[in-house]
C-alpha cells in the first residue's frame, strides 16, 4: 500500500458573460478571489493567485481571513514581477488595521514592499478605467463590509436634442449651450459577504447587466445558520432575482458543506427553470466548462 496522493488544490472557476471574464476562487469560509480582467479589478484576496495578480486595482469587501488571506502576497508579487503598486481600497475602519499589518511585514521579510490601501465609505467611487469607476455601497456583515458596482460615465445628447442636425448641435456648443448630460451606466456588481441588507435593492445593483453575489447556504435547515453568519441563503436570492434585471448572475461563497449538484437541484426547485438559467456558481467546473464550450462553437458557426 502506498499513500493516497493530496487532494488537488482549488481550481480556478472561469465564466464568460460577454463582454466579461469572472475568474476565480470562492468557497465559503476558505476563501473568495474573484477577478473581472476588462476592469482591471480583483475583488477580495482570500488568497492571491496567479491571475489576481495582474489587477492592478483590489476592492476587499470586508476583514474575515477568507476574504484578506492573501493581501501581503499580492502587494509582493505585484512588486516581485517589477508590477505598479498595487491599490488596494475597503471599508474604511479595515484601512488602518491593514496599513499596519503591511507595515508589519518589513520585519518579517526584512525589506519594504510598496502599498496602497485606501479606506471608503459607501458612495465613495474611484476610477478604474478612464471612463469606468468603482462605487461601494453599504452591505451588512458579522464586520462592516461593502460591496462595490462597477459603472460607465457616457455623455449623451440630451432628449430634446435629439434629430437636430450636425451643424445645429455644432452652433448650440459654440453658443456655450451644454448640449450632453451624464449617464452612469451599471456594468459588474458584487456583494461580498453580505446579510440581507437595502444596498442588494439600490439601483445600481438592480440594474446592473452581471452580478456576483454570496449565496453561502442552501439547505432548508441552514436558514438559521445564515442569519447568525449573516449571510444570504437560497430563499433569500430567490427575492433578490426578482428584483435585479441581471442577465447573468454568479454565485460565490457557496459553503463546501453542500454539495454542488444539491445546490443547484434545490435553486432550480425554488425558482423554476427560467430563472435559474439565469444564475451560474462560479465553482461549476463542468457546467461551465460546457456553457463555454457551447459559446466557442456558436462563435465559429456565426
Ligand atoms: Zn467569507
Ligand atoms: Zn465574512
Amino acid at each position: 500500500m502506498i499513500p493516497r496522493r493530496p487532494v488537488s488544490g482549488d481550481r480556478a472557476g472561469f465564466l464568460y458573460c460577454p463582454p466579461y471574464r469572472v475568474q476565480g476562487i470562492s468557497i465559503g469560509g476558505e476563501h473568495t478571489v474573484v477577478q473581472v480582467p476588462e476592469l482591471d479589478v480583483v475583488f477580495d484576496l482570500g488568497s492571491a493567485p496567479r491571475f489576481a495578480i495582474s489587477a492592478t486595482v483590489a476592492a476587499i469587501s470586508h476583514g474575515h481571513m477568507d476574504h484578506v488571506g492573501g493581501i501581503p502576497y499580492w502587494f509582493s508579487q505585484r512588486n516581485f514581477q517589477k508590477m505598479p503598486e498595487g491599490r488596494l481600497v475597503c471599508p474604511k475602519p479595515l484601512a488602518g488595521p491593514l496599513q499596519r499589518m503591511m507595515e508589519q511585514w518589513v520585519d518579517v521579510e526584512q525589506q519594504r514592499t510598496p502599498f496602497q490601501i485606501d479606506g471608503m465609505s459607501p458612495g465613495d467611487e474611484i476610477d478604474l478605467k478612464p471612463s469606468v469607476f468603482l462605487k461601494a455601497i453599504q452591505m451588512s456583515h458579522a464586520v462592516p463590509a461593502l460591496g462595490y458596482v462597477a459603472l460607465e460615465r457616457r455623455s449623451k445628447l440630451r432628449p430634446e436634442l435629439v434629430g437636430q442636425s450636425q451643424q445645429a448641435l455644432k452652433e448650440r456648443r459654440l453658443a456655450g449651450e451644454t448640449i450632453t448630460y451624464d449617464m452612469q451606466i451599471p456594468l459588474v456588481a458584487y456583494t461580498g459577504d453580505t446579510d440581507m441588507h437595502p444596498g442588494l435593492l439600490c439601483d445600481e445593483f438592480v440594474k446592473a447587466p452581471l452580478i456576483l453575489t454570496e449565496c453561502t447556504f442552501f439547505d432548508e435547515e441552514h436558514r438559521d445558520r445564515a442569519r447568525i453568519g449573516r449571510h444570504l441563503h437560497m430563499r433569500d436570492l430567490a427575492g433578490l432575482l426578482e428584483a435585479w434585471e441581471a442577465r447573468d448572475v454568479v454565485l460565490l461563497h457557496v459553503s463546501r458543506r453542500t454539495p454542488l449538484e444539491a445546490a443547484k437541484a434545490a435553486l432550480r426547485d425554488l425558482v423554476g427553470e427560467a430563472q435559474a438559467k439565469r444564475v451560474h456558481f462560479l465553482m461549476d467546473h463542468r457546467a461551465n466548462r460546457a456553457r463555454w464550450d457551447e459559446q466557442r462553437e456558436s462563435a465559429v458557426d456565426a
